[in-house]
């Protein structure tokens, strides 16, 4: 079997190649999407084609490259099916095994750092990829993603340590220049979880450790959760309402008086009463336009849509009438203000007399 190492020095993320010799299949362990333009180039030159790229959890400091790997080289994504993680291909669980050629590598299920964190063990199980569910002498953090230090000790306990001694660990990441570590080693070694360690003693040290909130975890959670992409392509982006709208019994989507008072300039107001009642006592709003109910429809034919609408009348019901028009017509963003102008003056926001256009 073929096996690179690969490291990226901005988050200290270890990104892991194994290939089949024969057949040049590959499968790529926890790629950076920074990265992704060396690993097209170490692929490309040892001539393997990429099966599966795959992650060990939802990372909180790096950005994934697995969209990126499954776009440029048609490579099935992989994540467990606890992560959360829609996008990807292949969701795994505990015992299922991922091949390339004559390989697989076999997924443990080892939450505790994450909800989702599994460790790939290669069919020999002379390798494990075990995310940072173990690190070497120590432990990614469990105040974060689901995070459970009791869970952690079981996964580790429970699983990891019950490998061959001899067993290389190769972690998601490392801090001190150090590449790998043994299952024998850390069981002796690994001041958190190695020999004479309760699960007590774990706990309470990760209790205790007060990191720093992780630098890219704003950034990195919602992208991985989409497998690193911006945006999955095909899926709709994420609409923000473009007003706090109410939908009255009547179907009728309102907006409150004091919302239009601090929104005028950001919406085409439209006055559906008579154009006397604008200049009459209960005035109308400065900048909105007289469009009496009757003319409503030809005069929205012609109107721009970049703009919200919000109408108003008397008392709200000539208003709602408009909205539900404008909705006919295919305005998405269009409400009646409730209570029109009468609860406008109960407010006391300024009103005009003069002419309306
Ligand atoms: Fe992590």
């Amino acid at each position: 079997m073929l096996f690179r190492q690969l490291f990226d020095p901005e988050s200290s993320t270890y990104t892991y190649l194994l290939a089949d010799a024969t057949t040049r299949e590959a499968i790529l362990i926890d790629p950076v999407l920074e990265q992704v333009e060396r690993d097209l180039d170490v692929i490309q030159g040892l001539g393997l084609k990429l099966v599966y790229a795959l992650d060990t959890h939802v990372h909180a400091d790096h950005v994934t490259a697995l969209g990126a790997l499954r776009e440029r080289l048609g490579a099935r994504t992989v994540v467990s099916e606890r992560a959360g993680v829609g996008c990807a291909d292949v969701l795994v669980k505990e015992g299922n095994a991922i091949r390339f050629g004559a390989h697989h590598v076999t997924v443990l299920e080892t939450p505790g750092h994450t909800s989702g964190c599994v460790t790939y063990v290669t069919g020999d199980r002379a390798m494990a990829f075990t995310g940072d569910a173990l690190l070497i002498r120590g432990c990614g953090r469990t105040d974060f993603q689901e995070g459970d230090a009791h869970q952690l000790f079981r996964s580790v306990h429970g699983k990891l340590f019950t490998l061959p001694d001899e067993a290389a660990i190769y972690p998601a990441h490392d801090y001190h220049g150090r590449t790998m570590t043994t299952v024998d080693e850390e069981r002796r070694l690994n001041p958190r979880l190695g020999e004479g360690k309760t699960c007590d003693a774990f706990v309470e040290i990760m209790g205790k450790l007060a990191l720093a909130y992780p630098k890219k975890i704003d950034v990195a959670l919602p992208r991985n959760a989409r497998c690193g992409s911006e945006l999955v392509s095909g899926e709709p982006p994420e609409v923000r309402p473009w007003a706090p709208v109410a939908v009255s019994l009547g179907g009728i989507p309102e907006v409150l008086p004091e919302w239009v008072a601090a929104h005028v300039g950001d919406v085409r107001l439209i006055d559906v009463r008579e154009p006397d009642e604008l200049r009459g006592e209960l005035g109308h709003i400065a900048g909105a336009a007289c469009v009496p109910l009757a003319t409503l429809m030809s005069v929205l034919e012609a109107t721009p849509r970049e703009r919200p609408l919000v109408f108003v009348c008397r008392s709200g019901g000539r208003s709602g009438k408009a909205a539900l028009v404008a909705a006919g017509l295919g305005f998405a963003q269009a409400a009646s203000m409730h209570g029109g102008m009468i609860a406008w003056n109960q407010q006391h926001y300024p009103v005009t007399r003069q002419a309306a256009t």
